[in-house]
């Protein structure tokens, strides 16, 4: 039987970043990805300027990327185009790189690192009683579908980079936890003469068919490649969000943004898919879990590929320094360095899942420009409870705030 130091099973961002931080430091690493080299995934390729940061930190060649330098907020009839800004911890660009392109650059660096890359191949952990002690990998068909005779790899930490709870999760119980926040988000491409656009656009005045504010947004990252990344997203906190039909959101979406973006048609058929903001588990004996197989997703605006980026760096990182303590290790790094920060969010979820709070929040979130720089810094992930200034002070007073106001907020929760 093949016996590897990490096993990681997906290869998407988290896994990638897992393979390259692991390999690059000696480990023997292999990646299960059961999709083929040059997969898509259901994204809305923004890169905020920390996603960037921690690209750099893996060393990336972002040339292929269109570099972004900052957000324009619609909300209602105010709009406000900011630029990033310069801090000493984050890049102070941004950038659109459609997944296809990210996610290859990303695990061909694997590669190129020395780790071992199976494609087309799903893996499932196996366990010893309760302890996961390496994996049993099936060759998939076009469809994903698990075909042909199963191999066995042992492995001393198995990394789960599964993406979304599926299989894998439900094996390991670490399933999103019932009644937390989650997000769904339907994207597609069109051409538009505005490739070349400088900023994201996001659209925070949402409203479903029966004219319900929407807790989510609208966007339009332009990629630079002559298309426009479209789409939008919401939470799972909003009354009727069971009911709520994306496809129809994002054709009245379109209808709004088309004129001033001069779209063509769908490049392809829009296709939705889930934002995981919680998990029961993240770790256990023989393996951890990153990105959003952690839940390690932002409900304030939906990244994911910074934590997966982050997390996936951490968990190789404290594997080479000391496989005997990996587990407990990485679950208190990423507790201290995520759990507060996307518990806030999560509060915050409940809160504008309520129209009223939402729309008059929304007034609020543009109406100056200080207070839209505070909104600029929450939407591109630049703040989190250790930020310095105004609004590192306003997360860290949200987070008190909505602490004491969340068992009322859950309570009273909008959604049905
Ligand atoms: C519509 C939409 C828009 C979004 N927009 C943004 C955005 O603009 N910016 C941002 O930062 N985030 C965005 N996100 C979130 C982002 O896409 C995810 O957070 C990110 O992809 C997480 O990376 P990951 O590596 O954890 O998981 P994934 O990218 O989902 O990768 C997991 C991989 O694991 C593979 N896999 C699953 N099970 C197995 C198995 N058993 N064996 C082998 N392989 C397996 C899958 O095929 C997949 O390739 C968006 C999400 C959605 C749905």
């Amino acid at each position: 039987m093949q016996k590897v130091d990490i096993a990681i099973i997906g290869g998407g961002p988290a896994g990638a970043a897992a393979a390259i931080r692991a390999a690059r430091q000696g480990a023997s690493v292999i990646v299960f990805e059961k999709g083929p080299h040059g997969r898509d995934k259901v994204c809305g390729d923004g890169l905020t300027p920390r996603a960037v940061g921690a690209l750099r930190e893996l060393e990336i060649d972002m040339a292929d990327a269109h570099r972004i330098r900052g957000l324009r907020m619609i909300a209602g009839k105010t709009t406000r185009e900011l630029d990033w800004p310069t801090t000493g911890r984050f890049p102070n660009h941004g950038a659109v790189w459609p997944r296809r392109r990210l996610d290859k650059a990303l695990i061909d660096a694997a590669a190129a690192a020395g780790a071992e890359i199976r494609f087309e191949s799903e893996a499932l952990p196996v366990l010893d009683g309760d302890r996961v002690v390496g994996v049993e990998v099936r060759p998939t068909s076009d469809e994903r579908v698990p075909t042909g005779a199963a191999e066995r790899i042992a492995a001393d930490l198995t990394i789960v980079a599964a993406g979304p709870p599926g299989q894998v999760a439900r094996m390991l119980g670490a399933t999103r936890v019932d009644g937390e926040t989650f997000g769904l988000a339907i994207r597609s491409y069109a051409e538009t003469p505005r490739h070349g656009d400088e900023h994201l656009e996001a659209m925070l005045s949402l409203e479903d068919e029966n004219g319900t504010a929407v807790p989510g947004y609208g966007w339009m990252f332009p990629a630079g490649d002559g298309t426009v990344n479209i789409g939008v997203g919401a939470l799972s906190t909003m009354k009727g969000f069971k009911k709520l039909n994306l496809n129809t959101m994002l054709d009245s979406y379109r209808r709004v943004v088309e004129p001033d973006w001069e779209i063509g048609p769908n490049l392809e058929r829009p296709r939705a898919w889930r934002l995981p903001m919680s998990t029961q588990k993240r770790v256990g004996p023989g393996w951890v879990a990153i990105g959003d197989a952690a839940g390690l997703v932002n409900p304030m605006n939906g990244e994911g590929i910074d934590y997966g980026l982050e997390s996936g760096m951490l968990a190789a990182d404290l594997f080479i320094d000391d496989p005997a303590t990996v587990i407990e290790r990485y679950d208190a790094e990423v507790g201290e360095r995520f759990d507060a920060f996307l518990r806030t969010g999560r509060r915050f979820s409940f809160l504008i899942g309520h129209p009223w709070i939402l729309k008059n929040g929304l007034r609020f979130s543009v109406s100056t420009e200080s207070i839209a720089n505070i909104t600029l810094a929450v939407m591109g992930n630049l703040v989190d409870n250790e930020t310095p200034g105004a609004a590192g002070r306003v997360m860290w007073l949200a987070d008190k705030g909505l602490g004491l106001a969340d068992p009322l907020l859950r309570k009273t929760r909008a959604a049905a």
